[in-house]
Parts: C-alpha cells; sequence; structure tokens
C-alpha cells in the first residue's frame, strides 16, 4: 500500500492516479472532510468558496492532467465553463475600474497604458537576457518597464500568490514566463512562437472552469470513488519512521483520539510546507530546514450578497484587481456570479474579495466586522454597492499561499537531495511546482507515475502471489 499524508487536492489526485493504475491507496487526512484548501459551502442560498473559486484548464495540452481527471472521474456533466464575460479584466487605475486591454492591438488603442510604456514594449524584443535568479519585480523592470510591472504583473501576482513580486522568484513563480525569456530570448517573440504552435496542434486556448456545485466538488468526488476507507479523514499523522525492511511506519491520531500505526511500502507528503517539516526532522533535518523556511502569505476572502439593485457597476467582467499603488487595502474581487450560474440567491449578486497578502498582513489583524467594514467600503467606491452587504461570509488563512521566494528552487532541491537517502519518500503538495489546483493536479499525476515505475514491479509480485 502507499500511504498518501494530507487530503487535499493534491494528495487526492496522486491517490487517484494511483489506483487508476491498480496500486492501493490510503489518504490520510487531518481534518473531518477531504479536500484541503479547496472547500465549498452552501449558506443563505450562496454558494461560497472558501478557497479557490476556478481553475485554469487547458483542454487538449499534454499537460491536462485535470481534464483526464475530470473525465475519468464522469464529471463532465458537472462542469461549468466561465461565462465568455470573464474574459474582460478590471484593473483599479487612478481610483477607478478599467479594462486591461485583452489584445495587442487593444494595448497600443486603449489609453490604458501610457505611450513610454507602449514604447517600452515595442524594445522589449531586443532586451538582453539576464543569468542570474531574479524577482519578479526585477525581470519585468527589465523587459517590460514599471508601468506593466505596477498596473499588469503587481495586481497579477497578488491574484495568484497573494504575494510580492519583489520578493518572488520569477524562475520559481511564473516559471512559464521566464521560460519565454530563456528559450526564445523575448517573452513576445516566445508568446508568438507558442501561439503558432498551439494554433499548428489545433489546441484552444486554457478555459476557467468550476462544477455545478462549486470546486468542492472535485475533491468529493475523488474521496467518493476511490475504494470505501481508502481515505481516512480525522487522522492526523503525528510521525514518520523509515524501517530497515524497506517500509514506512506511520503514526498518528484517529478521529477518536487514539494512536493507531500503518505500515506501506512508500508514503507520500501531500501536506504544507510546516506539517512536511515536521514530520522529516527527526530523520531529515536539511530537508526539514529547508521546508520551514518556505514562508506562506495570510489572506482572507470575503463572500458577499447583494441584491441586484444595490450594486451600480454592471458586473460585465472576470472581477478587478488593485494594484499596490493604488493605496487600496484590497487585493482584488471576483464577480461570482458573473463567472458561473447558481452562485447567488435569486435576483441577488455574488463578490468574492481577497484582503491581506504577503504585501498587508497587519490588516488581517482587524477583527472580523473591522475586516468586513474595509471590505464594504472599498466595493462601493470600486463598484457602487451599497452598505451593508445582504449576506456576508469570512475565511481566513492564517497560511494561505505558500510563497516562491528567490531560493525556492535552491529549497526545493534541498528537500529532494536529503530524502533522497530514504527510498519511498515523496513530496507533493502546493509549495512545490506551481500552486494552482491544476497544477497541483498535474504533479500529482506525475508523482503518481514515479511511483508506478519505482514500484510497479512490488505491486504486480505481490498481487500474483
Ligand atoms: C483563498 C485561496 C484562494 C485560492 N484561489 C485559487 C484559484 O482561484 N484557483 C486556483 O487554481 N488555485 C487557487 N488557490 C490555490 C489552491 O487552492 C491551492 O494551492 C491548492 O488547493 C492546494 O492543495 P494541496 O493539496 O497542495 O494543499 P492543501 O489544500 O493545503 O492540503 C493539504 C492537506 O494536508 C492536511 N494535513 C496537514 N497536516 C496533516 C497531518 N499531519 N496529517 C494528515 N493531514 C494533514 C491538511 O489538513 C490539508 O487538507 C487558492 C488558495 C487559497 C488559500
Amino acid at each position: 500500500m502507499i500511504v498518501i499524508i494530507g487530503g487535499g487536492i493534491s494528495g487526492l489526485s496522486v491517490a487517484w492516479f494511483l489506483q487508476n493504475q491498480g496500486i492501493p491507496v490510503r489518504v490520510l487526512e487531518t481534518r473531518s472532510q477531504p479536500g484541503g484548501t479547496i472547500l465549498t459551502s452552501f449558506q443563505q442560498n450562496f454558494l461560497v468558496e472558501h478557497g479557490p473559486n476556478s481553475t485554469l484548464q487547458k483542454p487538449g495540452s499534454p499537460e491536462d492532467a485535470l481534464g483526464r481527471l475530470i473525465q475519468g472521474l464522469g464529471l463532465e456533466s458537472r462542469l461549468q465553463v466561465a461565462n465568455p464575460l470573464a474574459e474582460r479584466r478590471y484593473v483599479l487605475r487612478d481610483g477607478a475600474l478599467k479594462p486591461l486591454p485583452a489584445s495587442p492591438p487593444a494595448f497600443f488603442l486603449s489609453p490604458f497604458f501610457s505611450w513610454k510604456a507602449k514604447a517600452q514594449l515595442l524594445l522589449e524584443p531586443f532586451r538582453r537576457r539576464s543569468t542570474e535568479e531574479e524577482s519578479i519585480a526585477d525581470f519585468v523592470r527589465r523587459r517590460l518597464g514599471a508601468e506593466f510591472l505596477d498596473y499588469v504583473v503587481e495586481p497579477f501576482v497578488s491574484g495568484v500568490y497573494a504575494g510580492d513580486p519583489e520578493q518572488l522568484s520569477v524562475q520559481a513563480a511564473v516559471a512559464k514566463i521566464y521560460a519565454l525569456e530563456r528559450d526564445h530570448g523575448s517573452l513576445i517573440r516566445g508568446a508568438i512562437r507558442q501561439g503558432r504552435v498551439m494554433k499548428g496542434a489545433g489546441l484552444p486556448k486554457g478555459r476557467m472552469i468550476s462544477f455545478d456545485e462549486g470546486m468542492g466538488v472535485l475533491p468529493t468526488t475523488i474521496a467518493q470513488q476511490l475504494p470505501p476507507s481508502a481515505v481516512q479523514t480525522g487522522f492526523k499523522v503525528t510521525a514518520l519512521e523509515p524501517n530497515p525492511q524497506g517500509h514506512w511506519r506511520i503514526f498518528g491520531t484517529n478521529a477518536k483520539g487514539r494512536t493507531e500505526s500503518l505500515l506501506a511500502k512508500a508514503v507520500v507528503l501531500a501536506v504544507p510546507a510546516a506539517a512536511a517539516a515536521g514530520l522529516v526532522a527527526p530523520f531529515a533535518d536539511r530537508a526539514a530546514r529547508a521546508l520551514r523556511s518556505i514562508p506562506y502569505a495570510p489572506i482572507a476572502s470575503i463572500a458577499m450578497g447583494y441584491q441586484r439593485s444595490r450594486v451600480s457597476h454592471p458586473l460585465d467582467g472576470f472581477g478587478f484587481l488593485v494594484p499596490r499603488r493604488e493605496k487600496m487595502p484590497l487585493l482584488g474581487c471576483l464577480f461570482s456570479s458573473t463567472l458561473f450560474p447558481n452562485r447567488a440567491a435569486a435576483d441577488h449578486l455574488l463578490l468574492t474579495s481577497f484582503i491581506g497578502g504577503s504585501t498587508n498582513p497587519a490588516i488581517l489583524e482587524l477583527a472580523d466586522q473591522a475586516l468586513v467594514n474595509q471590505v464594504e467600503i472599498n466595493l462601493t467606491r470600486c463598484v457602487g454597492s451599497m452598505i451593508p452587504a445582504d449576506f456576508i461570509y469570512l475565511t481566513r488563512y492564517s497560511a494561505a499561499i505558500p510563497q516562491y521566494v528567490l531560493g525556492h528552487l535552491a529549497k526545493v532541491q534541498a528537500v529532494d537531495a536529503d530524502l533522497e537517502n530514504f527510498p519511498g519518500i515523496y513530496t507533493r503538495a502546493n509549495w512545490r511546482d506551481g500552486v494552482s489546483v491544476a497544477d497541483c493536479v498535474r504533479n500529482g499525476e506525475r508523482v503518481a507515475g514515479r511511483i508506478v515505475a519505482d514500484y510497479a514491479g512490488f505491486f504486480h509480485l505481490k498481487a500474483g502471489q
């Protein structure tokens, strides 16, 4: 059996892809339900996403493990693709929401950017490559200029990582963008070539997806389709021990508060970095130190419902992002009921706002009502919503999203190098190789593939006995 510690989407994906190959699995999850950060609940006829609201799927791409998972689970009929209006993304500029130009011609025609920013973009293909690890901010300033950083990249980085582009590593946090410079010498040249390759292969563009009952459908369905008792909730793993016979002994406390132990051929650590550090510290000190040094950003997500007539903005887009230069204590807001149907009670709208992040962690020290007040006041300035909201639901995370800061790839390498001394332990969670739900599924499929390659013989032998 392979034991997977952590029943978030990373751990569940590993489990599902392994089980599909006939390898028996057990997922141990400390909370009372599987899904980790992915959690959907229904409150007063509003569909509230406590964590992710959607994820980017690239149908047809070889990397589309999420598509393979959805198909394997038979979830196509429950899939929702975001409203085409989601192509429009607003950014706060000079105190007002403005649509970000969505195509190169629109970029040059729109008054959103200054002539200086437009000229800098034209010069991008002629900028030299860098050979050193850079922060996202340095990389973007060097290639595209400060205005592009302030009004496009910085707000998008806070939208994905709730992070600070001055701290995040371009190689680790936006590896695909970094690869455009590395492989093509220019972001524009690289994007054009990639676009041609995709068009030539007939691949559609990526699409934002969710499910009829929200993102929670994905982990819930995986857990339901794994064999009974393959997912054990309420089980907190407290220790791990490699044993000389080439097995792992896993100790933990079950839902009844009793200590239990299990034996596994291999273990997958699919838990946040701090939890993984605690488990490997007794035998892999270097890995534990590297894991502990991965910072996380705190965040609060606030769902607010309004009667339609109480919001003046048409909410005709994905939502809006707030650049730090605008000095508004809000990271951004999703127009949730525009994106997908059935998010709000009849005649109501649902907005989901984010506040905090690594650029403004102090604001999360505010009590719930004060935090809600901040969000309401700023939403009113942006979308003309009346105060108070008709419905409010607040979710706080003290450690929401891992920050791939400068030196992150070296940390991940240190973890791998140390754990290589202990055969049969794998790590797979959002602190490495991407934070999105789709990244976690793709990485789960990859690690499952590695385990199959490493242990196919063992399990085949067992099955034949
Ligand atoms: C507010 C928010 C909004 C987001 N929005 C988006 C979005 O719109 N789109 C997108 O693609 N991504 C989004 N993300 C990112 C994405 O949701 C996460 O990166 C992803 O879900 C993480 O999955 P995971 O399995 O790696 O980790 P987790 O979900 O953290 O799962 C780890 C699991 O391990 C369990 N665990 C920990 N310690 C132990 C232990 N000792 N024993 C047993 N179990 C243990 C935990 O209880 C948890 O369930 C968002 C994240 C947050 C916080």
